[in-house]
């Protein structure tokens, strides 16, 4: 997707702080950190939102759910981590390309 922020920083075109990568998959740092660590894993694949997952997407939401205990674990947050997904413009999501907050760091407190 041309216009897409995510695409952008998969294909190298807007920097970012990667942490992790596969072949599914990469973390990066949030830009805009809401707690000490704030991370961000994405799929290669554009795929706006969870609205917009397919049957065929199935092995790869797996695939990144069962990589981010150790994307977390890398960077520090053996103590515990919170994991947002914000689903359309009411659930709070400002990029559309699908994403999996990862929170650490701190006490999460609240939700
Ligand atoms: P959401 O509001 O759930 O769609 O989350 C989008 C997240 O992307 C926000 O936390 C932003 O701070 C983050 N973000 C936007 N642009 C960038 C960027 N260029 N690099 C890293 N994070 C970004």
């Amino acid at each position: 997707m041309s216009d897409c922020i995510f695409c952008k920083i998969l294909d190298g075109d807007i920097p970012s702080n990667r942490v992790y990568e596969d072949e599914h998959c990469i973390a990066f740092h949030d830009v805009q950190p809401a707690a000490p660590v704030h991370l961000l894993v994405i799929p290669r694949k554009h795929i706006s939102s969870l609205d917009a997952l397919t049957p065929q997407d199935q092995e790869l939401m797996g695939h990144i759910m069962t990589r981010i205990p150790e994307i977390a674990r890398n960077q520090g947050l053996e103590q515990g981590y919170r994991t947002v997904i914000n689903t359309g413009e009411q659930g709070g999501q400002t990029v559309f390309h699908i994403h999996f907050h990862i929170l650490g760091g701190r006490q999460m407190t609240g939700l």
